[in-house]
């Protein structure tokens, strides 16, 4: 399943432990408004500390633009960090310069120390081998926990692997299991909720999932491309006229694996994405010119949590519509209610909005698993090599 050598097939005592998490937190006002990233990381670096490493955490933040930028720094992070491990974390101003290297010879056993935003050197979106090399002289052996970047061939995330003895943290070994086995043998019926705004950013997911589902429901943005497939008029919602062509294979291929396509019946509709539009629901094949269909209605919300209601395996990315604003909230709503409410069937949710919608509705805890990785689970999923994870010691 997972072929890599994990964090616990290594001797870590007395040793300078890299560790590469994704600390990407957002931040309002100099504050971390959410911690689920930080928590995510929790056991890696509870397990290094106990077994006695010295722990050098390293992340980036937001998207500075190769150099220091007080904006995206990582030092609001190191309070949160501090809170939820109940130890003393040290700061370092610093990435591979002489402050972060007196502050690694100062550490004992059981201590971590945390650098400043690997971004803020241009070498590490360009995996310069020699900020590679800088990055590795700091430790004995480097650690990848970082899910959310493994689709990454950064420096922090994949050069330096090539650098030093590289292991899996705990986080990436267990999304990676969990995605792949999901795949590989689902409890059966196993139902796939494909959502959000572009089929084109989807289409190798949806690919794969024809593979391995019992039924594929889609909603979201994305089912417009696919109604046009199927000479459905649209009105002026979201079509990716390019994307009509491959989304009629994707409905043969259906067909073909004997696959449940199910696409909303009716649509929730408005001429604007605006808070206080004013809405109307109308079915499918009735959505007049000038209008979008922003949300899935009622009746295509009864239908989907039949579905739901009735799966072993759930996998759900991409919200069903503009779940931000309230009048086109209640379709992602309310399958997210159905999804959490099956507590018979294994459910994963996966991509940044769809578990932002998961939150929005306080429902977080009450699926089976949340992928911490958008980008990057979505290209696991589609059978993609991510190169943080196979920069990585084979097991
Ligand atoms: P995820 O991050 O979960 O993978 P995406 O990024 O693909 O999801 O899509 C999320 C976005 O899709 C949301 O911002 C949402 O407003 C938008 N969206 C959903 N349904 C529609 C729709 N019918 N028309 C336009 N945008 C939509
Ligand atoms: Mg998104």
């Amino acid at each position: 399943m997972f072929d890599k050598k994990t964090i616990k097939d290594a001797d870590v005592r007395g040793k300078r432990v890299l560790v590469r998490v994704d600390f990407n937190v957002p931040l309002s006002d100099g504050l971390v408004t959410d911690d689920t990233r930080v928590r995510a990381a929790l056991p890696t670096l509870r397990y290094l500390v106990d077994h006695g490493a010295r722990v050098i955490v390293m992340s980036h933040l937001g998207r500075p633009k190769g150099a220091p930028d007080p904006q995206f720094s990582l030092r609001p992070v190191r309070r949160v960090l501090q809170r939820l491990l109940g130890r003393n974390v040290v700061f370092v101003d610093d990435i591979v310069g002489p402050e972060a290297h007196e502050a690694v010879d100062r550490m004992v056993d059981g201590e971590i120390i945390m650098l400043e935003n690997v971004r803020f050197d241009p070498g590490e979106k360009a995996n310069d081998p020699e900020f590679a090399k800088a990055l590795a002289s700091l430790g004995d052996i480097y650690v990848n926990d970082a899910f959310g970047a493994a689709h990454r061939a950064h420096a922090s995330t994949e050069g330096v692997a090539h650098v030093l003895p590289a292991y899996a943290g705990l986080l990436l070994a267990r999304e990676v299991e969990t995605l792949t086995a999901m795949l590989a043998h689902p409890e059966r019926p196993f139902v796939a909720i494909l959502g959000g705004s572009k089929v084109s950013d989807k289409f190798g997911v949806i690919d794969r999932l024809l593979d391995c589902v019992d039924t594929l429901i889609i909603g979201g943005g994305m089912c417009f491309t696919l109604l046009v497939a199927k000479g459905i008029g649209v009105g002026n919602s979201l079509v990716e006229q390019e994307w009509v062509e491959p989304a009629k294979a994707m409905l043969a291929k259906a067909t073909e694996k004997g696959v449940g396509l199910m696409l909303p019946v009716d649509f929730v509709i408005a001429e604007a994405i605006e808070p206080d539009v004013e809405t109307r629901i109308v079915a499918r094949e009735e959505i007049p010119a000038g209008m979008m269909g922003l949300d899935i209605g009622p009746t295509t919300v009864e239908l989907f949590k039949g579905e739901i209601t009735s799966a072993r395996t759930i996998f759900w990315n991409g919200p069903m519509g503009v779940f931000e604003m309230a009048p086109f909230e209640n379709g992602t709503k309310q399958v997210a209610l159905a999804v959490s409410r099956n507590n018979r069937a294994v459910s994963v949710v996966g991509g940044g909005d769809s578990v932002a919608a998961l939150k929005k509705f306080d429902l977080e805890e009450r699926v089976t698993f949340v992928s911490t990785g958008g980008g990057a689970s979505m290209k696991l999923l589609e059978g993609s090599e991510l190169p943080g994870i196979a920069a990585l010691q084979d097991a």
